[in-house]
């Protein structure tokens, strides 16, 4: 993708995010990785509705602008991504206010209640409060970047990201979607979840299809923790313990095996 298709793009999601109140006034952010040492950016500042191609902003990898306009403060979060993740080519931020209840409330989504967003997105953690626009923000996302698609970030918001922008904004639509189903089902009483053997059949499927490689199977661990699975990152989910004497892990092989021993038993 040039860079005018890619400017194009990021006003036409920008608009979605605003018709979809997912931001509101200047909220938000999106961008496109344009090459190893380029990125194109939304704007300070600007509502993600009105702006034009030419409000876009150009940084290089450190986020130094190499225009006369001004991305985002919270580009550093986007350039954290783009450095983890070399697959990763666009990031969309925001603040859909289903995702961002979740993140208001301390959780995160990650009980198994929906086959395709196991198949799709997988769990979607919860990274602690941290400053936007400091180093406190990123720092606090390190943990779930490599083997999540979508975070979401205490007090502040959600982002998602892909191979590209129309993928993290699908992912970011499937994240607030499934918010939004959680919190109906809590008041119809409570959603169901999905048994373990069931979510071992969808997690196979999904590694088969290639949503999802085999070595980051523990984006699962939000589902599976309950089982007493947890993955080796030093992920904490909310009401884990955060000591690491506590940890186990498992190869893929043990887990596999412990699970189908675990769905014989049941
Ligand atoms: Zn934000």
């Amino acid at each position: 993708m040039d860079e005018s298709q890619a400017r194009k793009l990021i006003v036409e999601i920008g608009k979605l995010l605003y018709d979809r109140s997912y931001v509101v006034s200047s909220d938000g952010n999106v961008s496109i990785r344009l090459s190893d040492d380029r990125v194109l950016a939304t704007p300070t500042m600007m509502s993600k509705g009105r702006m034009t191609e030419a409000d876009l902003a150009v940084t290089d990898m450190d986020g130094k602008a190499v225009t006369d306009k001004r991305a985002s403060s919270e580009l550093a979060m986007h350039l954290l991504i783009y450095k983890m993740r070399p697959d990763i080519k666009a990031v969309c931020h925001a603040h859909p206010p289903h995702g961002t209840a979740f993140a208001v409330a301390g959780l995160a989504i990650d009980k198994p209640i929906l086959s395709e967003v196991i198949l799709t997105l997988g769990c979607v953690p919860l990274a602690e409060y941290g400053t936007p626009s400091t180093d406190e923000l990123t720092e606090a996302m390190k943990p779930f970047v490599r083997h999540h698609n979508a975070l979401l970030m205490a007090n502040h918001g959600a982002v998602a990201y892909g191979e590209d922008l129309w993928q993290a904004f699908d992912r970011l639509e499937t994240l607030e979607h499934t918010a939004n189903i959680a919190i109906l089902a809590k008041a119809l009483g409570g959603a169901n979840d999905l048994p373990q053997d069931a979510i071992k059949k969808l997690i196979e499927i999904r590694e088969k299809a290639g949503y999802l490689k085999a070595d980051a199977r523990c984006q699962a661990c939000g589902y599976l923790h309950e089982a007493g699975i947890v993955c080796d990152l030093d992920v904490v989910y909310p009401g884990q313990s955060k000591s690491n004497g506590n940890k186990i892990s498992f190869t893929r092989e043990e887990l596999i095996e412990l699970l189908s021993q675990a769905a014989k038993l049941s």
